[in-house]
């Protein structure tokens, strides 16, 4: 039986676009209000050697997890990490391997 009860539908009693509740709202920009280290089911790990402070994954993390010092890469940040390993793919040096497990946050584990 085909639905088409799309079509039965009244446009003229629908809401406008504006006229829709407002649901959600960001008040501020990026993640960093929201702690997303709780999601994590991998973690990044960082070969300091390997590293040249180039920040790719500064830019390209989505969750301001990366810690920097002096204009340099300095580590994550334990409580945003959610583990997605952009920053282990984007990483140009290969500094950075992903891990099974929320882990401990820290240099050449
Ligand atoms: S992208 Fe790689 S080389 Fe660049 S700062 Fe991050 S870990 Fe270091
Ligand atoms: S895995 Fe890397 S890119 Fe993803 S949230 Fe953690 S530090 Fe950021």
């Amino acid at each position: 039986m085909k639905d088409d009860s799309i079509r039965k539908l009244d446009k003229a009693k629908l809401p406008a676009w504006d006229e829709i509740p407002l649901g959600w709202a960001l008040l501020s920009e990026g993640s960093d209000d929201f702690k997303t280290g709780g999601w994590r089911s991998q973690h990044p790990v960082l070969d300091p050697e390997k590293c040249t402070s180039c920040l790719f994954c500064w830019i390209y993390c989505p969750d301001s997890a990366i810690r920097v010092k002096d204009g340099k890469m300095a580590g994550f940040d334990e409580s945003l990490c959610k583990g997605c390993g952009i920053c282990s793919t984007e990483c140009p040096q290969g500094a950075i391997k992903m891990a099974e497990g929320a882990g401990a946050l820290k240099e050449g584990e």
